[in-house]
């Protein structure tokens, strides 16, 4: 008999482990708690005829060419290039990340070349030997003016908590250019989007005779009698029933509105601007600048707003998970998972929330079919 194995969660982590399964053999099982596949990455078109993704502009870039291959056997993948910039108290927007335009247009200066621009940087910068916060970090690399202008006010927004109390691995993330390069992913070869959209490509994933979908279903403990395994994408805290304390996370609330399409050529050629002010918003989002996201034209386009706030503010939407300098949390994450190593012979932990951290969708990709090999091979 196959064996049957129950995912829980269809975001990429539950899906591409559902898809493997399924061409090997195995019976699955896959439940969501929403009312749709997905996961974060779900999108749909809505009434102006623009597809949005309903839980924040997902890009996909990646160094991979592998995770490339694997996922364009479920739809076509087309470039795009995504570019953000700031707009600053003057009304004038600078590129993000931080480039030597960005410099120009900050400090009204005539930087040249990438050397001008990181001897000027070099310049505002504070030296200290080992830096432990986010605050520290970026003075060490960019200075006061910079790092209050762009990162203070969103950090504040974005996390809750001032650059101080905030691990400097938060910021590392954040690349600095000292070329006029202006594409917010440009450390990635590899930068695309599927020309029909996630929730289309995630629909051909999960298309297999093996896989049955079952949406707006909760994980329930005694649904694991039914399986011979459990690769299992929930919080870890929640399946644990919180008996070391919640693993925190910051959510968003998305605020949309419709404008009537500008004529001539004003479109801007960006498609997400940040926001440096102390107003609630990090950033905005114009759908119809994304590739093959005017799906029809209405005369109408959608633009969403962000609006970062605690998780339990947001109908316990789980984002982005918190980590502060001293990394409590990530000290709890670790409690758990040393119970479920000792404890769990048939579920395994997989993605976002059952490993407490952030992860973009390419590494997502890359650690499940890495899982669930592992898994496989030892069958
Ligand atoms: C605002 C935002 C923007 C992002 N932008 C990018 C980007 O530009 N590029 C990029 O690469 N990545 C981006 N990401 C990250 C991307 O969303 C994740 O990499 C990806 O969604 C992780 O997939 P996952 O399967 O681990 O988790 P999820 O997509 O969260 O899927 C987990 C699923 O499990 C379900 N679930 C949870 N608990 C239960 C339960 N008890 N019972 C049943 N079902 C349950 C949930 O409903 C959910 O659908 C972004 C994330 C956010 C939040």
């Amino acid at each position: 008999m196959r064996k049957k194995i129950l995912i829980v969660g269809a975001g990429f982590a539950g899906a591409v482990h559902a898809r493997v399964l399924a061409e090997c053999g195995y019976s699955v099982d896959l439940i969501d708690r929403r009312n749709h596949i997905g996961g974060n990455a779900y999108d749909y078109t809505d009434e102006n005829g623009i597809r949005v993704h309903a839980y924040g502009p997902h890009l996909f870039h990646t160094k991979n060419s592998k995770i490339i291959d694997w996922l364009s056997r479920f739809g076509n993948l087309v470039p795009y290039e995504h570019k953000v910039r700031a707009l600053l108290p003057s009304g004038q927007t600078a590129p993000l990340p931080i480039n030597l335009d960005t410099l120009n247009i900050v400090f009204d200066s005539n930087l040249n070349s990438p050397t001008e621009a990181a001897e000027f940087l070099g310049r505002l910068s504070v030296p200290l030997a080992a830096p432990r916060s986010a605050a520290e970090y970026l003075y060490s690399k960019i200075g006061r003016e910079l790092t209050d202008l762009f990162f203070r006010p969103y950090t504040k927004k974005m996390w809750g908590f001032d650059l101080e109390e905030m691990s400097a691995a938060v910021v590392k993330r954040i690349p600095l250019n000292f070329d006029r390069v202006d594409t917010y992913f440009y450390k990635d070869e590899i930068q695309v989007l599927p020309q029909s959209g996630y929730t289309v490509l995630f629909e051909s994933m999960l298309d297999h005779p093996s896989i049955r979908v079952h949406l707006s279903v909760m994980f329930a403990h005694d649904m694991l009698n039914d399986y011979s395994f459990c690769f299992n994408s929930m919080p870890i805290d929640e399946f644990y029933q919180y008996q070391f304390g919640d693993l925190p996370y910051r959510s968003i609330k998305f605020h949309s509105r419709t404008e009537l399409a500008t004529t001539g050529n004003t479109e801007p050629s960006w498609s997400v601007t940040n926001f440096t002010d102390l107003g609630p918003y990090t950033r905005e989002t114009a759908w119809h600048i994304l590739p093959y996201h005017l799906v029809s034209e209405t005369g109408k386009r959608t633009f969403t707003r962000e609006e970062p706030c605690d998780y339990k503010d947001n109908n316990f939407e789980r984002y982005y998970p918190v980590k502060t300098a001293d990394e409590r949390y990530q000290k709890i994450y670790q409690q758990y998972h040393q119970l479920s190593c000792s404890q769990e012979k048939s579920i395994s932990f997989i993605g976002r929330c059952g490993t407490y951290q952030y992860l973009d969708m390419d590494q997502v990709i890359n650690q499940s079919l890495a899982n669930v090999n592992v898994w496989l091979a030892q069958q």
